[in-house]
């Protein structure tokens, strides 16, 4: 047999035993009292526990024990008991009533549990639990949690949504709910056994039969590795569905505006085509843009520009000005376009929107009016040209018919002096058939290039020579217009593939022209320079020069810089296009400079290529006669 002792197995406990008689005076209490509230067991005994220990609550459970004595039940009470420190701790009190023999009440005898831990959980349960509560109300959704039967957490406003009154219900009620509700229950029903099933977030949209529409997310929950139910979440989207549906009507309206506007427009991230209109497919022929490089149609020549302008759209995000580009079709037709860009912020991103016009109508329409114009400007010169014609062949004729009528009147005289003016008159004679020769020549040639039909012979031939000797023999006839003539060069001989004639002709022509617009006392200049791939030959006077803006224009056909001015020389004008024609047949090129007052200076250049590979053959141009002749009919419109 062990001893047992109570103190001892009291103390173990965790428990505090105590005992009290009918005056709550304390008869008995266990020494652990020590160890959980601080107080001695001496502290307490005889004391009255209630004004000593226990404070309001115990002293209700004291009451109602008191009261529960004749039923002989124990009370079970959770209160709060000051311990030796002044502070309270939260405990469970069990009280039952003790009897004597005779049956009459003696005391109570009773357990406190320190309980103060346990009711720490409860608190921060219970606080978690509101917050819980508040979060899932204040949410702008309905909210429910069901496992296969029941509901279990659902807040407000899902409650509202789905009319449901009571706390707990059953999660049929919410599928009849759905059955009677909804426009189209089977699509949701039919979709239902699946989304049961599934575990990640699964999201949909339903409509109920007075027009609102919901969208639901639901997904599967656990609690402790188990399926603890399916939570759903479900919205009002009733007013962003009809935005939606008024946004998608829009941009509906939008497309057709853009697919019927007649200028092509796409837009292109970086090149790449995102959208065409129905005219932008039309203008390059092909259907399928979209996924295209809008570089594909692009001329070769615009290809760097537009990127540039590309680049400078989405770094500076402004808007392009028109400008002018090429595009090519599948067919591989040029279209003429004029192309404005401005940046587009879609859906965060940047990208071009491109407005193309067509100039194709607008091109031609230029080019017929230019052609027009050109065509009407060379009828005035036309007809200008004859007038003129007329003219410079009715001159020469009337002298030369004037001269024979006074010959005939001399003829009959034979004195010194009729003798004098017939030579004369023979001379004026000759001069103005030279001047008709040489407008008649001059016509079969510019008619001659016109066809195709004039040809010129390159030889070999010493180019220095040739324009010197032309210098020379015209020197004597430029003296005697009280003009000076000098020849320069800087190289000695020079072999190359001309046509002597047409050189001829080109520096008579060139030399005729500085003699009749040069006034008495002024100087020619001949001047030959001589590089490696050309010959420049530049034939300069001190003459009255030629007004800027006529500069470009001497050349054409039937040009003259000054009608007035020009009658007092004579001319026809075709005598520079002669000229140019002349030189660009011997891929040559001509141009002038001029300052009014001061003189004119006209340049050839001639490439220094020869007509055939010996270079030492050449022929010297014969000087004869015949020169002569040709000089007088070049020269014969100018008048001493
Ligand atoms: P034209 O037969 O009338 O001389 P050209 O074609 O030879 O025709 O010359 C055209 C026009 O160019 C001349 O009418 C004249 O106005 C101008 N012109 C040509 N050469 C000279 C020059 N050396 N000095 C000034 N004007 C010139």
């Amino acid at each position: 047999m062990f001893n047992l002792n109570i103190d001892e197995l009291l103390d173990a406990m965790e428990h505090i035993f105590f005992f009290i008689d009918n005056y709550w005076n304390v008869n008995f209490v266990s020494r652990n009292i020590k160890k959980i509230l601080g107080y001695s067991s001496t502290d307490v005994l005889g004391n009255n526990i209630a004004d000593y220990i226990f404070k309001y609550d115990l002293r209700k459970a004291f009451s109602e024990t008191m009261y529960s004595i004749q039923t002989r039940e124990s009370k079970k009470v959770e209160c709060r008991v000051m311990n030796k420190k002044g502070n309270f701790v939260w405990m469970e009190a069990i009280f039952k009533p003790l009897f004597d023999q005779e049956g009459n009440l003696s005391g109570l005898y009773g357990v406190l549990r320190d309980i103060e831990d346990k009711k720490t959980v409860i608190k921060e349960k219970e606080k978690n639990i509101e917050k819980f509560k508040t979060i899932i109300e204040s949410t702008k959704g309905g909210i429910c949690v069901h496992d296969d039967n029941n509901i279990l957490e659902m807040n407000g406003l899902f409650k509202k949504m789905f009319g449901i009154e009571d706390e707990k219900c059953a999660v049929e009620k919410i599928l009849d709910f759905v059955s009677n509700n909804l426009k189209k229950p089977e699509i949701f029903l039919n979709r239902l056994d699946s989304l049961l099933k599934s575990k990640g977030i699964r999201n949909g949209r339903v409509e109920t039969k007075d027009g609102k529409v919901y969208e639901y997310y639901t997904k599967m929950i656990h609690k402790n590795k188990q399926v603890y139910g399916r939570i759903w979440h479900i919205f009002d989207v009733t007013a962003q569905v009809k935005y939606e549906e008024q946004l998608k009507k829009k941009e509906e309206q939008y497309r057709k505006f853009f697919e019927l506007m007649p200028d092509p427009i796409i837009v292109h991230k970086n090149g790449l085509i995102l959208y065409a209109n129905k005219a932008a497919k039309e203008i390059v022929k092909c259907e399928n843009l979209v996924g295209r490089s809008m570089y594909d149609f692009l001329h070769e020549d615009f290809k760097k520009i537009v990127m540039e302008r590309v680049k400078e759209t989405y770094e500076k995000c402004i808007t392009l000005p028109w400008l002018e580009e090429k595009l090519i079709d599948v067919d591989g037709n040029i279209i003429d376009v004029e192309v404005a860009a401005t940046p587009v912020d879609l859906e965060g991103e940047v990208v071009s929107l491109v407005v193309v016009r067509d100039l194709r109508q607008k091109k031609e329409l230029e080019r017929n009016r230019m052609m027009l114009n050109e065509a009407m400007e060379l009828e005035r010169l036309r007809s200008e040209f004859f007038a003129n014609i007329s003219h410079e062949l009715r001159t020469p004729l009337n002298v030369i018919l004037g001269a024979i009528q006074l010959m005939q009147v001399y003829i009959k005289n034979e004195d010194i002096k009729t003798q004098e003016n017939l030579s004369r008159y023979i001379k004026m004679m000759k001069q103005n058939c030279f001047r008709l020769l040489r407008l008649v020549n001059n016509l079969i040639d510019i008619t001659k290039i016109d066809s195709g039909y004039f040809e010129i012979h390159p030889q070999n031939i010493d180019i220095i020579k040739l324009i010197e000797n032309i210098v020379l023999s015209v020197k004597d006839y430029v003296e005697r217009f009280g003009l000076n003539i000098y020849f320069n060069t800087d190289i000695k001989e020079r072999i190359i593939g001309v046509d002597p004639d047409k050189i001829e002709r080109i520096l008579l022509n060139l030399i005729s022209n500085a003699i009749k617009f040069t006034d008495e006392g002024g100087s020619i200049f001949v001047k030959i320079s001589n590089s490696q791939d050309y010959i420049k030959i530049s034939v300069k006077d001190t003459g009255i020069g030629i007004p800027k803006e006529k500069l470009d224009i001497i050349f054409d056909r039937f040009r003259q810089v000054d009608k007035s001015l020009s009658r007092n020389h004579e001319g026809s004008g075709i005598g520079l296009s002669l000229v140019k024609a002349l030189v660009e047949m011997h891929d040559g090129e001509i141009a002038v400079t001029s300052e009014e007052g001061e003189g004119s200076e006209f340049t050839i250049i001639l490439p220094a290529k020869l007509a055939y590979a010996d270079d030492k053959i050449y022929i010297e141009k014969n000087m004869n006669n015949n020169y002569v002749e040709r000089i007088n009919i070049e020269f014969s419109d100018i008048y001493s």
